[in-house]
C-alpha cells in the first residue's frame, strides 16, 4: 500500500542543515500494525510525518498504491491525507472548547457526511472506543486516557485506510496506555495503524511488525505474530460472511459522503466557534464595541465642531444674535399692515412676528451702585415668561424686568429691584429716561440664543423712545438751508437733530452757524429742509427756524446745561421729532418654532413676498476656513488609526487561535473552509456588537434607555452613517480572516501547528 524507497528528509533551520531520516527503504500493507521505535532524535516522528504526509521529503521516492509522490505539491499531500490518513497524536490536539461529541462530528462535517446519518455515525464510533457515555463531556474535563480515545475515534470518523500515531500512550499512565494498545490492535485488523513509541514494551505483545530506527536509519525491521490474538482471529476467520457485510456497510457509509463541508456546516461550525471560547468572544466584542464607539464618537466631534462653529460667530449689524430670527421686509419696499400679520403668521414653524425689527439689536444700560443690567427693549404684549412679583407696565416709564432663571432675584434682592428707578440713556447726548420697575419676571429661555441680555417690557409709548433712539443712530441727517444741504452721519453732532420739551411743533432751534448760509447772514425766521435717510425709509419735513441759541441763551432757550456737548444740534419738537424717528413699520423679526427647518420657512417666507434674511446666514464664523479645512483630515486620519490599532488587535486575538484552526487543517479542511468559517466568526462577533451599539444608540435617541452620553454619541448619526460603518467594520473583518488563513496554510500543516505549540 505505501512503499518507501531512498527517501531523505532534511531540515532546514537558520542556515543549519539537520538530516531528519536518511535513506529510508520500507513496504507497508493494510493489516499491519506497525510500531516504530528507536531514541529520541533518531527520526521516528520524521518517517511519521513523511509516511502521513504531514512534511515532505527531499530525496528518493514515497509511492501510494503504487503512485509516486515526489512530485506532489502541499495540495496533492492534502489530499492525500484527506483520503488516507487518519491521526493520533500524543498530545491529543483535540478541540479542547468541543465536546466528544462535536471532536468527532468535526471530522464527519469536514468529510461532508449528510446530516441525517451524523448523529448515528457519530454514536456507532464512540461505542467502538468506548466513550459513549462521555459524548457531552467537554473534552479539556476527560482524563488523558479518554482523551485518547476521543482522538482515536476521530481518527476512526475519516474511515481512511491509514492511522497513525506518534508516541499515543506517551501521556498515559500504563494501564490507560494498555487499553489505547488493544484498541489500536483492534482497529488494525482491516486497517494500516503506524504508531511511534520510544517505550517498544507497551506493544510488544500486540504488535505485527517492530521498526527500530537509529540515526536516521532503519536499524531493525521485525515481523512479529500476534500472539494473544492468533485464536480469535481464526474464529473470526470462520465468520467470512459477517466481515463482508461489515465491509460493505462501510463502503456504503462512504457513499453517504459529498466529501466536501457544506454550507451549513460551515455556519453551524463558524457559529459554534464563536460563542465556544467565552473570553475570546468577549474580547473580540469589546474591541468591535470599542471600534465604533471610538468611530462615531471622533465622527460626531467632528461635525459638532463644524456645527458649533457655524453657529458661534459675530456680526456688526446685529447685536442680537439669535438662530431662531428671521429678518423680514417687503419687497416694495412698503410698511407691514395688518394684512401681513396674519399672512406671515399662518405660515407653518413661525412662532411670533416682532414689529420694529430695529428694536431687537438695541441694549439698554440698567445700573446702579446694587444692581446692573444689559437689557433688551420689549413691547409688554410680547412676554412670554413668568411675571414673579408685582404687575404688567400701564403708564409711560413703568417696565416689567425679566432676567434668566438662574438670575432671578430673591427675596430681599426682588423687593430692592421692584419699585427701583433707572435713568437710561436715550440718545448720544446722556439725555435720561426715568424706567420704574413696576414688575418681576422670569426670562423665557430663547432657542438658540447666544446673547444672554436681560429683558425690559414697556408700553408702546414707552417703547417708541428707545425706537426713536435705535433709527436714529442708523440714519444720516441732511439739512438744506437756503438751498444748501448739510449732512449729519451717525455719531456727528453738527446738524444732528435732538429734540426739545421747549420748542413748539414746527419750529426749530438752530446753531448760529445756520447763519452763513443767507445772504444777510440772518436765519432767524427762515426756514430749513430736514431730511432723515436710512436703511429702512426716508423722510422729510420743513421747519421754522424760531431763534438761533448761543452759549448764553442755551440754558434758557433748550433747559439744558451741556452747551458744549451739542455743538451744532438742532433742537425740535417732541412731535417732528418722532414723526422723523418713528416712523411705519418697515422690518420685521420672526422667530421660528424650530430652527433645523428654518430654511423651509424662509423659502416660505420668499414664496409670500418677502426679502428674507435668517440670522443665522449672517453670522461670522469665530472659527477660520483654515481651521475647518484641517480638521477634516485630522479626523480622517484619527479614525484610520483607530480602524488600523483595531485590525492588528483582532489579529493577534486570532492568532491564539493558530492551534485551533490547524488542528482543522490536519483533519483536511481546506483553505477555503477556514476561510469561511473564520469569515463567519469574525462576521458574527461583529455584528452582535454593531447591533448591541445600534440598540443602544436607537433606544437612547428615542429616549427609552435614559444615558445622556451615548445621545450625545450618537447624535450626528444617520441611517447612512450607521450602514457605512456597517460595511467598514464588515471589509475588515474579511481582510482579516483572508490575512490570517493565508498565513495558515503559507506553510506545511505541521510547521504551522510547530509555531503555535
Ligand atoms: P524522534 O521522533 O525519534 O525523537 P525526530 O524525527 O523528531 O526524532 O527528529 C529526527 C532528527 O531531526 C533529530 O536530529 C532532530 O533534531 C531533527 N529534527 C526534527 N524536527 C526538526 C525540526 N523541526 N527542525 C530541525 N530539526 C529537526
Ligand atoms: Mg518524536
Amino acid at each position: 500500500m505505501i512503499e518507501l524507497k531512498n527517501v531523505s528528509k532534511f531540515y532546514y533551520n537558520k542556515g543549519i542543515i539537520a538530516s531528519g531520516i536518511s535513506r529510508v527503504n520500507l513496504k507497508l500493507d493494510r493489516g499491519e500494525f506497525v510500531v516504530i521505535t528507536g531514541e529520541s532524535g533518531s527520526g521516528k516522528s520524521t518517517l511519521l510525518n513523511v509516511i502521513s504526509g504531514m512534511d515532505s521529503y527531499e530525496e528518493g521516492e514515497m509511492f501510494i498504491e503504487g503512485r509516486p509522490t515526489s512530485h506532489f505539491m502541499e495540495k496533492d499531500f492534502a489530499e492525500y491525507r484527506k483520503h488516507y490518513i487518519g491521526n493520533v497524536f500524543q498530545e491529543f490536539n483535540l478541540i479542547n472548547s468541543y465536546t466528544v461529541y462535536q471532536n468527532v462530528e468535526l471530522v464527519l462535517l469536514i468529510n461532508g457526511v449528510r446530516r441525517q446519518f451524523v448523529r448515528q455515525k457519530v454514536r456507532d464510533i464512540l461505542e467502538k472506543v468506548g466513550m459513549s457515555a462521555h459524548a457531552g463531556t467537554k473534552v479539556s474535563k476527560l482524563s488523558g486516557g479518554q482523551m485518547q480515545r476521543v482522538a482515536i475515534a476521530r481518527a476512526l470518523a475519516k474511515e481512511t485506510d491509514i492511522i497513525v500515531a506518534d508516541e499515543p500512550t506517551g501521556n498515559l499512565d500504563s494501564s490507560s496506555a494498555e487499553e489505547i494498545v488493544e484498541l489500536l490492535s483492534e482497529i488494525s485488523k482491516d486497517k494500516l495503524v503506524i504508531v511511534v513509541t520510544h517505550d517498544f514494551e507497551q506493544f510488544r505483545a500486540r504488535a505485527t511488525r517492530m521498526i527500530r530506527m537509529h540515526d536516521g536509519r532503519i536499524a531493525e525491521d521485525l515481523r512479529l505474530a500476534r500472539r494473544r490474538e492468533i485464536k480469535r482471529e481464526m474464529a473470526q476467520e470462520q465468520e467470512p460472511a459477517e466481515k463482508t457485510r461489515s465491509r460493505k456497510k462501510e463502503k456504503r457509509g462512504r457513499q453517504l459522503q459529498t466529501g466536501r463541508l457544506s454550507g451549513t456546516s460551515k455556519v453551524r461550525l463558524g457559529v459554534r466557534n464563536t460563542f465556544n471560547v467565552v473570553p475570546k468572544f468577549l474580547l473580540l466584542l469589546i474591541v468591535f464595541a470599542f471600534l465604533l464607539t471610538a468611530v462615531t464618537s471622533q465622527y460626531t466631534s467632528y461635525l459638532s465642531q463644524k456645527d458649533e462653529s457655524s453657529k458661534v460667530g459675530y456680526n456688526n449689524y446685529f447685536t442680537n444674535l439669535t438662530l431662531d430670527r428671521i429678518v423680514i421686509k417687503k419687497n416694495d419696499g412698503s410698511p407691514f399692515d395688518a394684512a401681513d400679520e396674519d399672512a406671515i403668521s399662518s405660515i407653518s414653524n413661525v412662532k411670533s412676528i416682532a414689529e420694529a425689527d430695529i428694536l431687537r439689536d438695541s441694549v439698554l444700560y440698567l445700573e446702579d451702585e446694587d444692581f446692573s443690567y444689559q437689557a433688551v427693549p420689549r413691547a409688554d404684549k410680547e412676554m412670554t415668561g413668568t411675571l414673579l412679583t408685582g404687575r404688567m407696565p400701564q403708564a409711560k416709564g413703568e417696565v416689567v424686568l425679566a432676567v434668566s432663571k438662574g438670575e432671578t432675584p430673591k427675596g430681599e434682592a426682588a423687593e430692592k429691584n421692584l419699585d427701583k428707578t433707572y435713568l437710561v440713556d436715550t440718545d448720544q447726548y446722556e439725555t435720561k429716561e426715568a424706567l420704574k420697575v413696576v414688575g418681576l419676571a422670569q426670562k423665557e429661555e430663547g432657542v438658540g440664543a447666544i446673547s444672554d441680555y436681560a429683558e425690559v417690557y414697556m408700553t408702546p409709548e414707552t417703547l417708541d423712545l428707545f425706537l426713536a433712539n435705535m433709527y436714529h443712530e442708523h440714519s444720516s441727517i441732511d439739512v438744506t438751508l437756503n438751498g444748501k444741504k448739510q449732512t449729519a452721519e451717525p455719531g456727528d453732532t453738527a446738524y444732528d437733530i435732538m429734540k426739545c420739551d421747549k420748542v413748539k411743533k414746527g419750529d426749530v432751534l438752530a446753531p448760529p452757524e445756520a447763519n452763513s448760509y443767507f445772504d444777510d447772514n440772518v436765519s432767524k425766521g427762515k426756514s430749513l429742509k430736514a431730511g432723515v435717510s436710512n436703511a429702512y425709509y426716508a423722510a422729510t419735513k420743513t421747519l421754522k427756524i424760531k431763534d438761533i441759541y448761543t452759549e448764553k441763551n442755551y440754558e434758557k432757550l433748550t433747559g439744558r446745561k451741556d452747551f458744549e456737548m451739542t455743538a451744532g444740534v438742532l433742537f425740535v419738537s417732541p412731535e417732528d421729532y418722532y414723526d422723523l424717528f418713528t416712523p411705519d413699520n418697515y422690518q420685521a423679526t420672526i422667530y421660528v418654532e424650530d430652527v433645523e427647518s428654518i430654511d423651509d420657512t424662509k423659502r416660505a417666507l420668499e414664496e409670500a413676498g418677502y426679502s428674507v434674511l435668517p440670522l443665522k446666514d449672517v453670522l461670522v464664523p469665530l472659527l477660520s476656513d483654515m481651521m475647518q479645512m484641517i480638521q477634516l483630515p485630522i479626523t480622517i486620519v484619527v479614525i484610520l488609526a483607530l480602524f488600523f490599532i483595531t485590525y492588528f488587535v483582532i489579529r493577534l486575538i486570532m492568532r491564539s487561535r493558530t492551534g485551533y484552526y490547524s488542528i482543522l487543517r490536519m483533519l483536511g479542511m481546506d483553505r477555503k473552509a477556514v476561510r469561511r468559517i473564520i469569515d463567519i466568526e469574525l462576521v458574527t462577533v461583529m455584528t452582535i456588537a454593531f447591533m448591541i451599539f445600534a440598540a443602544a444608540a436607537l433606544l437612547a435617541t428615542f429616549g427609552y434607555l435614559p444615558v445622556e452620553q451615548i445621545r450625545e454619541l450618537v447624535r450626528h448619526m444617520q441611517l447612512e452613517g450607521y450602514v457605512i460603518l456597517y460595511v467598514i467594520m464588515l471589509i475588515m473583518s474579511l481582510m482579516i480572516s483572508g490575512k490570517f488563513s493565508r498565513h495558515l496554510f503559507k506553510d506545511s500543516a505541521m510547521s504551522v501547528y510547530r509555531e503555535e505549540v
